[in-house]
């Protein structure tokens, strides 16, 4: 039987584009297409831009707190939106851009269209009706916004696909969620200048992050400004002359200019055509693969978001370098999905690795719990009332640190570093003997020496 090529890749993100890549490096012939502009999610609509809008947003602080260092600022700063939405959309064009030109240097072969499968190793190129064979077909096409609740009105809401270009500013903005995406976009916005109100199902934040982390994280986005709605969803939106009525389940009624969907993100499977070539999908639409990221038909592969198993875009990437080096190079690679380091880039970040205490609770007979909650060099002069929250989880028996949990400026960097101290499976007395770098507040990591909280699961 022959092939065009020996890989076809759908999806040109994260974990497409790496994956592409490295097997082209291993002599594999490869294609790769992408239906709306290479990068994928992280790069055009997701982490790139977000943390652009994140450093836009940080600057009504330094504004603020610039006073009591001593400057005056003549006028009162102001923002235009219009500005940093062009700024952005350079900027992400220049990286599709580059990873266009890297998959090209590395011989891939890009198709600008949708593709879809039509058996175990035929794709459909959709803009031209080509047929190509491949020998091993791998699916990265990522996910999509979910659009929930299902309300009268919902129409009228828009996904975090439409919020980086909105083309005017909206001065009242209602989120809806309260995980990463509606964090991040309601702390953006409240200090681009939007009125934010945040509503959401649950009676807290950040379901499944350390609860004195999703506290002081609650309690920071009220400091903010943002107006947070526990356990108050809307009921039905209305378009009006005046903005768009949003009336919530207790009854109250809030009108405001834009109302974004942040309820979770959905596998991108429908209408690829996996049913054809008997691939299989769990209920929410996830392609079920194995540690090699290998569906139950032997020529296809799947990685990234579709497959619904940690959907971040390092892991993305991890992932697929695994399967090119797999199924190319001639190496047996498997990603264990432990111990990831993660950011929440509200202002302040979250920075987080590892275990919560609740997790470590459930686990571990004796869990050892060392916190801090203290001031911010920086808010002494500015007078900024803000809390910086450490806290680190560790095993009581071993003495190996399980988790570390930051909400503070900079908590995401710290959580990189961190990543590596978990990994090697640090012990609290490898913090303990580590040198203070002086005056930061990551010091605080390696001077936290008197434990909190000892918690001795019954037996
Ligand atoms: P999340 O899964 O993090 O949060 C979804 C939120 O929507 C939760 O608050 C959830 O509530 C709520 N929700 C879900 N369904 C409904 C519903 N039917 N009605 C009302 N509320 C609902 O998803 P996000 O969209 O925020 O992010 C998607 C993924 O993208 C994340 O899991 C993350 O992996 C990734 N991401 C990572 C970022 C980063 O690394 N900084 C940034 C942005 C995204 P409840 O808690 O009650 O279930």
């Amino acid at each position: 039987m022959s092939f065009d090529v020996d890989l076809f890749v759908i999806g040109g993100g994260s974990g497409g584009v790496r994956a592409a890549r490295i097997a082209a490096g291993y002599g594999a012939s490869v294609m790769i297409a992408e239906e709306y502009r290479m990068g994928g999610t992280c790069v055009i609509r997701g982490c790139v831009p977000k943390k652009l809008y994140v450093y836009a947003s940080r600057f009504a602080d330094d504004f603020a707190d610039a006073a009591g260092f001593g400057w005056t600022i003549p006028q009162k700063p102001s923002f235009h939106w219009p500005t940093l939405v062009a700024a952005k959309e350079k900027e992400i064009s220049r990286l599709s851009q580059i990873y266009g030109n890297n998959l090209a240097k590395a011989g891939v072969q890009i198709v600008d269209s949708r593709a879809e499968i039509e058996d175990a190793q035929t794709i459909v190129l959709k803009k031209d009706g080509r047929r190509i064979r491949a020998k091993k077909i791998l699916v990265a096409t990522g996910a999509t916004p979910v659009l929930e609740p299902a309300i009268p009105g919902l129409e009228h809401a828009i996904s975090s696909n439409e919020i980086f270009d909105l083309p005017v500013f909206p001065q009242r903005l209602l989120v809806i969620g309260a995980g990463y995406i509606a964090l991040e976009f309601a702390s953006v916005f409240a200090r681009l200048g939007s009125q934010v109100t945040l509503a959401f199902r649950a009676e807290n934040i950040l379901r499944g992050f350390d609860e004195d982390i999703r506290q002081g994280l609650r309690v920071e986005l009220q400091h903010a400004g943002i107006d947070i709605l526990a356990a108050n969803l809307p009921q039905s939106i209305e378009k009006r002359a005046d903005g768009l009525a949003v009336i919530f389940a207790n009854g109250e009624t809030r009108v405001v200019d834009q109302i974004l969907l942040a309820t979770g993100r959905r596998p991108h499977t429908i209408g690829l055509g996996l049913e054809k070539a008997g691939v299989e999908m769990d209920s929410v639409g996830a392609i079920k693969v194995d540690a090699h990221s290998r569906t139950n038909v032997a020529s296809i592969f799947a990685v990234g978001d579709v497959t619904n198993r940690v959907n971040l875009t390092p892991v993305a990437i991890r992932e697929g370098h695994a399967f090119a080096d797999t199924q190319f190079g001639g190496k047996d690679v498997v990603v264990t999905h432990t111990d990831i380091p993660t950011a929440v880039f509200t202002t302040p970040e979250i920075g987080t690795v590892g275990m919560s205490e609740t997790q470590a609770r459930e686990m571990f007979d004796v869990v050892d719990i060392y916190k801090t909650s203290f001031r911010p060099m920086k808010a002494t002069l500015s007078g900024r009332t803000e809390k910086v929250l450490m806290k680190i989880v560790v095993d009581g028996k071993t003495d190996r640190v399980l988790g570390v949990h930051i909400l503070g400026h900079e908590a995401g960097e710290m959580a990189q570093l961190l990543g590596i101290a978990v990994k090697l499976r640090a012990n609290k007395a490898d913090f303990d003997a580590t040198f203070a770098v002086h005056p930061t507040a990551a010091e605080e990591l390696v001077t936290l020496r008197t434990r909190t909280e000892r918690h001795e699961r019954p037996l």
